[in-house]
Formats: C-alpha cells, sequence, structure tokens
C-alpha cells in the first residue's frame, strides 16, 4: 500500500500505512521481538554498516515492528520522518538535548507539563542551556523573549490543565524570521485535530501513552519531523543514548491507531456535550472546552483545530472541598491523573499534577482549588452525564 499513488484519509492509512508484511502473509502486523539480526555473509554486514545495503543493525536503532509504527505515524501526521521512543517524556527529553548545547537559549511556554517544565526549566540549565519561560497564549512574549543565542521555541496546545491555546502559525512566524525551531508536543490536540508542521512548527512530539494508545496498556512516545532535522540533529543521538521503544508496545501502539479516529470521535463528540452541560449548571462557574463560543479564544480554535477536544476543564464554585466532594460521588467516571483512555478519568491539578507549582504559578494559568479536569473515554455519553449530575448533587 505504501507505494501506491493514491492518497488516503487518515482512517485508511491508521489501518494500512507502514504494514511491512513477512513471507508469511500474516493479516496483523508481525511483532519482532528481538534485539538483533544476522547477515548471510561478511560482506552484507560491512555493506549494511556502510547503509549501503537497507535492513536492520541492532533494535536500539530500529526494528521491523517499531518502523511500522514510525511509518504509520508518519503518514498521519504529514511528516517525513520519526524516531519512537519509549514514552513520551523520552520523545520530549530527545527532541529537546539532541538539538541543544551549552550557550543556546531555548525559549517554552510556561503552560507545560509537568515534567517537560522541569526538563525546560531545571535540567538543560544544568548543561549551560538558558531557558526563559513566557506566557504561551502572548504572542508578543515570544518574540520578545528572543535572543541572538536563541535556538529552540518549546510549547504544547492546548495546555494542560486550562485548555488555553498558543497560537501556533504566529508562534512559528516569530520563529522562521530567526532561524528558531519550533517543538510542538501535539499531546492534548490529538493528531486527529491539529497539524503543528502544517501550521510552520518543525518537530511534534507525542506521549503515544494518551490517545494512541488509549486503552491503559503501555508508555510510549514519538518525535516527528523532517528528514533533513532528525537526519542532522536525532539520528545519532537517538541510536547513542537509547530512548528506543520496545517491539512490544510499538505492536499495541499499532493496534491502537488503527481504531484512533472513532475512539477520539467518540471522546470529542461526548466531552462537547459535557461541557454544554455543565455550562449551564449552578455549582460550575466556568468550562473551558476549544470549541465553545465561550472559549477565550474561540476564534483561534476555530482557524488551528479541527474538532473540540476529548478533555474538559471546569471550576467549581465551591474550591477544593467542592471538587474533592464532586470527584468521591462519581461512580463511573475513576480519579485518575491519566488521559486520552477509553475509561473517562478526572484529576485535580491543584492537589496532584500541578501540586509543585507554587500558588501563584498556578494562578498565572488559571488553575484554582475548584480547577477540575475531565478526560472523557468512550462510554455512552447518557451514562457519563447521568454519573456527572449525581456527583454535583454531592457537593
Ligand atoms: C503525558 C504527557 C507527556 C509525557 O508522556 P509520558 O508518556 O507519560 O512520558 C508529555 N506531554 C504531555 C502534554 C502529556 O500529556
Amino acid at each position: 500500500m505504501s507505494e501506491s499513488k493514491r492518497s488516503y484519509h487518515p482512517q485508511t492509512n491508521l489501518v494500512h500505512a507502514g504494514t511491512n508484511r513477512s513471507p508469511f502473509g500474516e493479516t496483523s502486523e508481525a511483532l519482532y521481538l528481538t534485539q538483533g539480526f544476522v547477515y548471510d555473509s561478511a560482506e552484507a554486514a560491512e555493506a549494511r554498516f556502510k547503509g549501503e545495503e537497507p535492513g536492520f543493525i541492532y533494535s536500539r536503532y530500529s526494528n521491523p515492528t517499531v518502523d511500522m509504527f514510525e511509518k504509520r505515524m508518519c503518514a498521519l501526521e504529514g511528516a517525513e520522518d520519526a524516531r519512537a521512543t519509549a514514552s513520551g517524556m523520552a520523545a520530549v527529553s530527545s527532541a529537546l538535548l539532541c538539538q541543544l548545547k551549552a550557550g543556546d537559549h531555548l525559549v517554552a511556554a510556561r503552560q507545560l507539563f509537568g515534567s517537560c517544565r522541569w526538563v525546560a526549566e531545571t535540567l538543560l540549565p544544568r548543561f549551560g542551556v538558558e531557558c526563559t519561560l513566557v506566557d504561551g497564549t502572548k504572542n508578543d512574549e515570544w518574540a520578545a523573549a528572543v535572543r541572538g543565542n536563541t535556538r529552540v521555541f518549546f510549547l504544547e496546545s492546548p495546555t494542560n490543565p486550562t485548555l488555553a491555546l498558543v497560537d501556533i502559525a504566529a508562534v512559528a512566524e516569530i520563529a522562521r524570521a530567526k532561524g528558531i525551531t519550533v517543538v510542538v508536543d501535539n499531546v492534548f490536540a490529538t493528531p486527529m485535530y491539529q497539524k503543528p508542521l502544517e501550521l510552520g512548527a518543525h518537530v511534534v512530539v507525542y506521549s503515544a501513552t494518551k490517545h494512541i494508545d488509549g486503552q491503559g496498556r503501555c508508555l510510549g512516545g514519538v518525535v516527528l519531523s523532517s528528514k533533513d532535522w532528525i537526519d542532522e540533529n536525532l539520528h545519532d543521538f537517538f541510536r547513542h543514548t537509547g530512548p528506543s521503544l520496545s517491539p512490544f508496545n510499538a505492536w499495541t501502539l499499532l493496534k491502537g491507531l488503527e481504531t484512533l479516529p472513532l475512539r477520539v470521535r467518540q471522546q470529542s463528540e461526548s466531552a462537547a456535550v459535557i461541557a454544554d452541560y455543565l455550562a449551564n449548571h449552578p455549582a460550575v462557574s466556568q468550562v473551558i472546552y476549544p470549541s465553545r463560543d465561550d472559549h477565550p479564544q474561540a476564534d483561534l480554535a476555530k482557524r488551528q483545530m479541527k474538532g473540540g477536544s476529548t478533555m474538559v476543564c471546569f471550576d467549581l464554585k465551591a474550591g477544593k472541598k467542592g471538587a474533592f466532594a464532586f470527584e468521591n460521588a462519581l461512580e463511573l467516571i475513576r480519579i485518575s491523573n491519566n488521559l486520552g483512555d477509553a475509561k473517562s478519568l478526572i484529576t485535580h491539578p491543584s492537589t496532584t499534577t500541578h501540586k509543585n507549582l507554587t500558588e501563584e504559578a498556578r494562578m498565572e494559568q488559571s488553575i484554582t482549588p475548584g480547577t477540575v479536569r475531565l478526560s472523557v473515554g468512550i462510554e455512552h455519553a447518557e451514562d457519563l452525564l447521568a454519573d456527572i449530575e449525581g456527583a454535583l448533587k454531592a457537593i
């Protein structure tokens, strides 16, 4: 199928793209649990190491099952090349470390997933990379933070947990003029609803642990970009530091990709219904959902995203006490810090995922004691609504 000249919709590519069948002609993707590969002759080994003959050398570099996952992700993202990693954080840290060196400067949005912020703010400066955090939603802050040695912009959109948006095209425009590489963590948007490369970003990273697996089974990640960027920056770094994805997890993620569009569509449809319900509930002071007209950046959401979100963020008037009473009264929706799963999950950011931020830093991102983050699963929307309705009565 990769040889066909026809171009297919994402739904089709996600079932077929990258499939590389063994001589047995298996229907499903084969799982190659092997560390290494054998060669027919010393000459063949030499040719493969020289790169004169195609083929695999060692599973830290690449593996047939992992390769299928990378190719399928490339087809989905519209990227030339990719490297699959053991986790989302392996993807993020590799994408940043591979291109930065002492004396370079990084500008990152302060609205980052906690571990991403730690890499930018704490880890990189240890190696002499300066880091400036900006309010990612303000384009002029990106422009003002640029220095002569700025090499990379790093952001996520929508942000976790308050679903604020960064104008990726505008930020990429500022970067392009200065030769700065833009890295986008696209987990919250999912590859179905936002295409950072089309918006001008250079590198996209995912935690495949989230929607791509989407069924709570394994960790994984992926870095996608142009062939040139990967060859020049990531190729050697990846081979010699070893953040590689296990073939077993790659196989699981390939199965996840087959149903990604179905799951994300169902999750987003239900999330939109739940967001509308919450917006009219007296216990709720604010609902943030990207495709609602009252999202603070509704126009930008329409411009850069093809759909809403599987996530809903809302504020309970009764603060922490109310949020805890609500979470504890839920019967179907489970308390967890994970997201993008088939099962609906609820999080209280200020006491869990964002507890390490200072009160002031939380306020900068509008995370209040009453803020609740809901990751909507694939259960029937009516059952989810009934659960939420019942739990809101407990406040
Ligand atoms: C979960 C997540 C990560 C980290 O992914 P892991 O697979 O848990 O390592 C990075 N960025 C965002 C936005 C995430 O949600």
